[in-house]
């Protein structure tokens, strides 16, 4: 008979209550079952396997592809009191030894090891004598070669299963697409068992799309107003923007480190490693970073330029606020960026079939950006999810985006790219528009068309703004040969028929006074940060927990979480009995850091 679940996730974890789906995957395995887990990012996968392994006899095999995370995992569980080893090409012979007679021993609930030391005689025979109770493939997209993370030794999982056809076995992912899906179920076998798919929804990540300014200025007044002292990602296109990013960042007090594929490899691993242990920490970084950072308490994701689709989006913003707090998805984007994307598609390499549904993708992601309705239904909708919208917790439904009917300013800007042959960027249709005498306007002949300030009722900015969104919207296409010239198409001449109308988002002056909306918006926040006295106390136990992770050379939150720290700083727990009931403080942890952490509270309260 099993040990009792929800007994486990007590006592072990130290939390009331499963989440989403956990409860039904976790019945189903200690059924004998086998399942494929679809969760987002900060879901609560690895309990799925985790409380099974801890209910049932022997020892459970995860497989998991980064050696990196390996070690933090298994540092984790440890702390919870719970027998676990990971196995891959770090170690030494002598370990690998240790490791096998532990595991002989009986001493091992969890091992975790590395796909590729799966097919190595040494292991299979090691396998083949001992009770393993369950297997987890994590990441289990990385079997699939539709997928974007494919890796060859991920079908040694398969084999595995065959050698142990009766062991139950759970797939987990956070890759949504279907076609990847089902490419995991058919090479793990797992065509007949059941799917458990949670919906991608991030209900604590407020998602918000603002017009660029200067970029990197609004990108410092967000991070002082609202994510002041917490850790966050930051993303750039290019390696020399994302250390130019940091440099400032950090000269105007934000402690930053870049992060890219062209540093050194000793020096991205201390960074990264300063990311993971310090508080408050942001790396400036390319899409290189992030792939294995499951560092839990990442309070903001900033985007600087455009992601390429939809799916890099949702990745990389998903990198926020794992641990269920609140956390944001911020970007800054311009009509240059969809001109520079749209050029490097057109020049990168592949067929046409590819080039096409790359553009069709980099639409997509404009659609977001310049869309009006909730962001969260937008996203979601990509992903094949229905969302009632009106979240809440999204820039358009906190009210900050105002929109008007642009159909007449979408005219006018469609003539200018009409009157003037269809050669010309938005720059200079701007100063046609608003009547700005130039050394072109006049070498060329405009200021005697009928366009010449036609649109003096809007500024540059504002005109920008419609432009951008014509672009976004399809309106109207760019050239990337022409380095970046407006060109008619079907649809621009749908509007200047007169047969469609047209709502624009108006622009929000960069550095306005933020409206009343976003006041109450940035109290939410506020809320969930400890304020006044329970601010001091919060300090004094991360100040703890810092010291409690230097001296076993671990990450903070592997201690405990920020969630955890701000529940104990608002309710003061002052007996081991009143600290057991606070989230994330299971019976291990209670032993080992309670008295230490009860000392803190004493000692901040005085
Ligand atoms: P994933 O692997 O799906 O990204 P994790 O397994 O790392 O997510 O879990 C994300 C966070 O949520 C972790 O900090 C974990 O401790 C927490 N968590 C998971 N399940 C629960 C639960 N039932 N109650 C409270 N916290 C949970
Ligand atoms: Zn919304």
């Amino acid at each position: 008979m099993p040990a009792d679940p929800l007994e486990v996730l007590r006592k072990t974890f130290g939390y009331p209550a499963f989440r989403g789906r956990q409860a039904e995957v976790i019945g189903h395995v200690l059924k004998g079952g086998s399942c494929l887990v679809l969760m987002p990012t900060g879901g609560g996968k690895s309990l799925c396997y985790q409380v099974p392994a801890l209910c049932l006899d022997g020892m459970a095999l995860v497989i998991s592809p980064l050696i990196a995370l390996m070690h933090d995992q298994v540092s984790a569980l440890e702390l919870l009191g719970v027998g676990a080893a990971y196995y891959n090409s770090s170690l030494t012979q002598a370990q690998k030894q240790s490791v096998r007679s532990r595991a002989r021993a009986g001493g091992l609930k969890l091992l975790y090891v590395a796909p590729e030391t799966l097919n190595t005689d040494f292991f299979q025979g090691f396998v083949d004598g001992l009770n393993i109770s369950l297997l987890a493939v994590d990441e289990a997209h990385c079997v699939s070669q539709w997928g974007h993370d494919f890796r060859p030794d991920y079908l040694e999982a398969a084999k595995l299963r065959e050698r142990l056809p009766r062991t139950p076995l759970v797939a987990l992912t956070a890759t949504a697409d279907p076609a990847t899906r089902r490419e995991i179920a058919a090479r793990l076998g797992l065509e007949r068992d059941p799917v458990f798919a949670s919906s991608f929804d991030r209900p604590n990540l407020r998602y918000e799309i603002v017009p660029r300014g200067s970029g990197r200025e609004q990108l410092l007044e967000f991070i002082r107003a609202r994510h002041s002292g917490e850790a966050g990602i930051v993303y750039c296109l290019s390696r020399k923007k994302a250390e130019e990013t940091a440099a400032w960042l950090s000269s105007r007090g934000v402690p930053s480190l870049a992060y890219h594929a062209g540093l050194d490899a000793e020096v991205r691993r201390r960074h990264q490693g300063r990311f993971l242990t310090e508080d408050g920490l942001v790396v400036c970084a390319t899409i290189a970073f992030g792939m294995g950072i499951d560092k839990p308490d990442v309070r903001f994701v900033a985007h600087l330029d455009l992601p390429k689709s939809v799916e890099g989006y949702y990745q990389e913003t998903g990198r926020a606020g794992r641990d269920g707090a609140p956390a944001s998805a911020w970007m800054a984007y311009g009509l240059g960026d969809a001109v520079q994307l749209r050029r490097l598609v057109e020049q990168g390499e592949g067929s046409p079939e590819f080039k096409r549904s790359q553009q069709i993708k980099l639409t997509r992601m404009l659609g977001l950006c310049e869309g009006t309705d909730c962001r969260r239904r937008m996203l979601l909708e990509y992903f094949g999810e229905e969302h009632a919208g009106g979240c809440g917790n999204c820039d358009n439904c906190l009210g900050q985006a105002a929109t008007f009917d642009g159909t007449q300013a979408a005219r006018k800007a469609l003539s200018s790219v009409a009157r003037t042959g269809e050669r010309f960027g938005a720059g200079h249709l701007i100063d046609v528009l608003t009547a700005k005498s130039t050394e072109k306007t006049l070498r060329c002949g405009h200021e005697r068309l009928s366009v010449w300030g036609v649109g003096r009722e809007y500024d540059a900015r504002q005109w920008a703004g419609v432009f951008r969104q014509l672009v976004a919207g399809g309106w109207v296409d760019v050239d990337a040969e022409a380095f970046g010239a407006l060109r008619l198409n079907p649809r621009s001449w749908e509007l200047l028929k007169g047969g469609a109308t047209l709502r624009l988002r108006e622009e929000a002056a960069p550095q306005a006074p933020r409206p009343k909306v976003k006041a109450s918006a940035t109290r939410a926040v506020a809320q969930a940060a400890p304020a006044g006295r329970d601010a001091g106390v919060f300090e004094a136990l991360r100040a703890l927990r810092r010291r409690l992770a230097e001296e076993k050379g671990l990450p903070p939150y592997v201690v405990f979480h920020d969630a955890t720290l701000k529940e104990m700083a608002a309710l003061r727990p002052r007996t081991l009995e009143e600290l057991a009931r606070i989230h994330g403080v299971g019976e291990a942890k209670l032993a080992k850091y309670g008295r230490d952490f009860l000392e803190a509270l004493r000692a901040a309260a005085l």
